[in-house]
């Protein structure tokens, strides 16, 4: 086994490690390959994993030229930039960090008709951190009220990168808000919402403790970043 296959394997692990210490299903992964290259996606694609995540366009597109042979299920995780959504709506098969709605319809205007709508989460910024993007947790629901009728979109949920933080309860307490607000919005009657995209490397169990349904692991999987 390569030591990438072994480290991919310890994170399906923890997963259901997890999943069965707090009576929860286990989230899909969601392999964060930014930084790294398209011959260790193929490698992990060929061992079973499905969902890769990047974040840069300028990264990305390369990438997905290279391994346009694999049904690879992409999902773009970076910061959006307006004059930049067009090859993300043409090309990925979700958003996780939806944060405003200019965003949203030009994602929808952009996402060509002949494709299935482009699954969206919502950016929450859990702490308030001026350094991180997100809408407030208080303006979730109207953002949610703005982008739910867009045409080629299907607002799948809700997404965040929480503070680090060491202690475990701190950690879930911090996605169980996250939780919380995912069940406001089916409360007010949103349909479809199936999707947590919460936890990392160094808070998977918790994320998995509080609901995710997609954990997004870089540096787990594939070792540190340059
Ligand atoms: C890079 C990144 C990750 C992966 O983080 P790791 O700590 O390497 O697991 C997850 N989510 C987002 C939005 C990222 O940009």
């Amino acid at each position: 086994m390569t030591p990438l296959e072994h480290h991919w394997r310890q994170v399906l692990d923890r997963l259901q490690a997890a999943a069965n210490r707090f009576g929860r299903p286990a989230p899909t992964l969601l392999a964060v390959s930014k930084t790294h290259p398209a011959s260790a996606i193929r490698a992990l694609f060929e061992r079973g994993q499905r969902a890769f995540g990047e974040s840069y366009w300028q990264e990305a597109e390369a990438k997905l030229t290279e391994l346009a042979d694999l049904p690879i299920e992409w999902h773009f995780i970076g910061p959006l930039q307006s004059n930049k959504t067009r090859p993300i709506a043409e090309h990925f098969h979700w958003v996780h960090g939806v944060e405003r709605e200019k965003i949203a319809r030009r994602l929808s205007e952009q996402r060509p008709t002949h494709l299935p709508p482009l699954n969206i989460c919502l950016q929450v910024n859990l702490d308030g951190e001026a350094s991180k993007s997100g809408v407030a947790p208080e303006d979730v629901l109207a953002l949610a009220q703005a982008v739910k009728d867009l045409p080629n979109l299907k607002l799948r949920g809700l997404m965040c990168i929480p503070e680090p933080r060491e202690d475990f309860e701190q950690q879930r307490a911090a996605f169980a808000r996250m939780g919380a607000s995912l069940q406001q919005l089916k409360d007010a009657g949103f349909e479809g919402l199936d999707t947590l995209s919460m936890g990392m490397s160094d808070d998977l169990e918790a994320a998995v403790a509080e609901g995710s349904t997609i954990v997004r692991v870089g540096t787990a999987i594939f070792g540190a970043r340059e």
